[in-house]
């Protein structure tokens, strides 16, 4: 399976037809637990209750670990808990990590919040510097979590040169591909350890699920993720790791569209006057635009930018278009507008995270593209008073 292509292998890696039926479509294991053939007889690899182990949630995680090019995936209630389960599985007391300087709020939240709780400490960097983050390394750092590109900056950090880094220090780099997706870029091939997704956007793509993933090539940290997830019990339900089983073979050519369509979008932002800045790797003058064509097949479908007039025009903007919609998450087939510095970033207010007020962060969709850009031209029009 692993010599043949993503699409192919999006669509049969871990799908085998029932042997049973001959379904061609992994069932909805819809059941909590298994009957056993006797009283401590199950063996390795049976099933025994839907916490530990579940078929539909298995074929999920083989179709990913396929995907990404891992040894092992596992599949968790939200990309929260992937996220938790991978922090809380390498970290102890008096260990240290460096984080990215525009990570996901929900991310930031979670590190600096709760983990800091329990004697973890972090320091926040600019991923797309190597200086900083080398700078930033101690002795007991233990991991370098990197978003690239980020949310909702789309800064791109240099994975390879991030992995010398922690490896050269003794830790792990553990990329979040939510935004790239492995139709777009695999991490682990580039020398990260772990990648974890949130299988809630582009993954499941239609919006109607909320989960994670996560996904390495060692063995042992498998062992104690399979561990914490089967203890901690955040699990997602059959019916859900259904949803993204089926929305993932259909992601090469989601993502194709989303791209030609961010592009367009990209573009026409950057030629509109109430428009300060465009963030966007696939624009020539974005930083880090040539890392990003080095490690990824295309620039992927998220946009943000900075309105002109600030951050009341941009406010005003986000709740005025009328197909991209007004809401938190991205990577579903529609469009999306959201404002992070009181939505999804309002979280990181007063940190080191530096979210600019006036920006705006599009989610673009697959819709025809010319009905998204009247649609945007409209709204930015009338925050000019037209
Ligand atoms: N990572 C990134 C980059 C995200 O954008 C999000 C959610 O927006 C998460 C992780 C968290 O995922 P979930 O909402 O599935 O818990």
């Amino acid at each position: 399976m692993d010599n043949l292509g993503f699409e192919t292998r999006a669509i049969h890696a871990g799908q085998e037809p029932d042997p049973r039926t001959g379904a061609v479509i992994v069932p909805i294991y819809q059941t909590s637990t298994y009957a056993q053939d006797g009283v401590g007889g199950t063996r390795e690899g049976d099933y025994e209750y839907s916490r530990t182990a579940n078929p539909t949630r298995t074929a999920l995680e083989e179709q990913l670990a396929s995907l990404e090019g891992a040894r092992h995936g596992l599949a968790f209630a939200s990309g929260m808990a992937a996220s938790d389960a991978v922090l809380r599985a390498v970290l102890r007391p008096g260990d240290h990590l460096v984080l990215g300087n525009d990570a996901y709020g929900g991310t930031f939240r979670l590190i600096d919040k709760v983990l800091a709780q329990w004697g973890i400490a972090h320091t926040v960097a600019d991923l797309s510097n190597v200086d900083r983050v080398r700078a930033a390394v101690r002795p007991e750092t233990r991991l370098i979590w990197c978003e690239s590109p980020s949310n909702p900056l789309l800064g791109i950090a240099d994975i390879a040169a991030l992995a010398a880094i922690a490896h050269d220090a003794g830790a792990r780099l553990v990329v979040d591909n939510t935004f790239a997706t492995p139709y777009l870029q695999t991490p682990l091939a580039l020398g990260a350890d772990v990648v974890v997704h949130s299988t809630t956007k582009y993954l499941g793509g239609h919006s109607d699920v909320v989960g994670g993933a996560v996904l390495t090539g060692e063995d042992e940290l498998r062992e104690q993720l399979f561990f914490l997830r089967n203890a901690a019990g955040a699990v997602p339900g059959p019916f859900d790791v259904w949803l993204t089983l089926r929305g993932i073979k259909t992601l090469a050519v989601r993502m194709e569209r989303h791209c030609d369509n961010a592009e367009l979008v990209a573009e026409t932002l950057a030629a509109h006057p109430k428009v300060a800045k465009v963030y966007y790797p696939g624009l020539p003058g974005h930083p880090g635009h040539e890392v990003a064509a080095k490690q990824m097949r295309r620039f992927g479908g998220m946009v943000s930018f900075r309105h002109a007039d600030g951050e009341r025009a941009a406010l005003e903007m986000s709740a005025r278009t009328s197909l991209f919609i007004l809401a938190e998450s991205l990577g579903g087939i529609e469009s999306l507008i959201e404002h992070p510095g009181r939505m999804t970033h309002a979280s990181t207010s007063g940190s080191l995270l530096q979210v600019p007020a006036d920006l705006v962060r599009l989610s673009v969709g697959i819709e025809d593209v010319r009905d998204l850009v009247t649609d945007l031209r409209a709204a930015l029009g009338w925050s000019q008073g037209r």
